[in-house]
């Protein structure tokens, strides 16, 4: 095996990478909606944005890989990030730079790969938008080009996301640590950590803005069954998906968190209750309204929802408890819907 050489300007090219803020930070509905798109349009398993870190690459967003991270030193987008061109290898088997290297040899069985680069602004390679098959394949031109439109939409959304991000002081005040330590890694989302953190800023935001403090608790019906009757992997990629559909159905702003095991919690700025009940009821629907496709079956899961305002100045654990008991009297009523509880003040 051949593991990729660095590239010439690998400090630059790190440094930029890094001035970014993307590492370690969640699953974007935006960019997921590129990977799930170019997964259906070439017909493969697994489609992946893949940020080349200093040992390690990390993907932004994937679909059809159960794994956040692997090591650089075996990763193909290595080798990917060192061309302008897109890097297509047609068969791992007869390549002497892939033939043994794990990822071929073992899970996830990579025989086919098509990476293309994606720069930042200055041209400096961040990674790859990524295409992984286990069957051998060859790209048609058209397809080629196809890929290549894909990608340079991820890079124009990346290149835009990091001038919104400039001008937004309040999320770039965690550096990559305190990232990596509020992430969830099975759902890609802010964990109970990432919640803790953001709810007083929020309720600044909030103040400033006239806007109020939406907190949303969401909780998946009856998700044992999902464990007991199709098992525990089966369980996982429901929550993964149910991360999926809540963060595509909220506004970029609002921030979705996994409060543990098979509960989330949404901030969102709103104007008043009605607003808030409209937020809970897009994230509620969005479980809903389609079955979940999980290895050939077809699960149709529903969630429960409890909200309220969080009252200015309100001490934020009494305010989620209030949500937590709407929750409780969701679950009471029949499950699949929302139940608001009013704001004392
Ligand atoms: P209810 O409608 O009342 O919420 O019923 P429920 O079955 O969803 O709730 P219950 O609290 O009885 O069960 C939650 C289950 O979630 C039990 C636990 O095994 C499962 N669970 C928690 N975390 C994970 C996880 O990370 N992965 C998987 N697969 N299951 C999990
Ligand atoms: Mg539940
Ligand atoms: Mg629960």
């Amino acid at each position: 095996m051949l593991s990729a050489p660095l590239p010439a300007n690998e400090a630059e090219r790190l440094q930029a990478l890094e001035s970014l803020e993307i590492l370690d930070t969640p699953a974007d509905p935006y960019l997921d909606a590129v990977t799930r798109l170019a997964r259906d349009l070439f017909g493969v398993k697994t489609a992946l944005i893949s940020l080349i870190d200093t040992d390690r690459q990390w993907f932004k967003s994937r679909q059809g890989l159960d794994v956040a991270e692997t090591p650089r030193s075996v990763s193909f987008c290595g080798h990917a990030i060192l061309q302008s061109e897109p890097m297509v290898v047609e068969d791992s088997h007869r390549d002497s730079r892939f033939c043994d290297n794990p990822l071929v040899q073992s899970a996830p069985h990579v025989r086919f790969y098509a990476g293309h680069p994606l720069f930042d602004a200055q041209h400096q390679a961040l990674g790859t938008l990524c295409l992984l098959d286990p069957a051998t394949r060859r790209l048609k031109r058209k397809e080629l080009l196809q890929l290549r439109d894909l990608a340079y939409l991820v890079q124009g959304y990346l290149q835009l996301r990091q001038r919104a991000h400039q001008a937004d002081q309040l999320r770039d005040a965690l550096d990559r640590e305190q990232r990596k330590g509020m992430l969830d890694p099975l759902t890609q989302l802010w964990n109970r950590a990432g919640l803790l953190h953001f709810l007083p800023l929020e309720q600044a935001v909030a103040e400033r803005s006239g806007l109020q403090v939406g907190l949303i608790y969401c909780d998946l019906d009856h998700f044992k069954r999902v464990n007991d009757e199709h098992g525990h992997d089966a369980g996982d990629h429901v929550l993964w998906e149910s991360a999926r559909r809540m963060s595509a159905a909220v506004r970029p702003q609002d921030v979705v968190t996994r409060n543990g095991g098979e509960e989330f919690v949404i901030l969102a700025l709103v104007h008043d209750e009605q607003g808030l009940l409209q937020v809970a009821e897009r994230i509620r629907l969005a479980i809903a309204e389609q079955p979940m496709t999980v290895d050939d079956a077809q699960l149709q899961q529903t969630a429960s929802l409890g909200c309220t305002l969080l009252g200015s100045g309100e001490n934020s654990t009494v305010a989620l408890k209030r949500a937590d008991q709407a929750l409780y009297r969701a679950k009471h009523g029949g499950r699949n819907r929302t139940e608001l509880a009013p704001s004392p003040h």
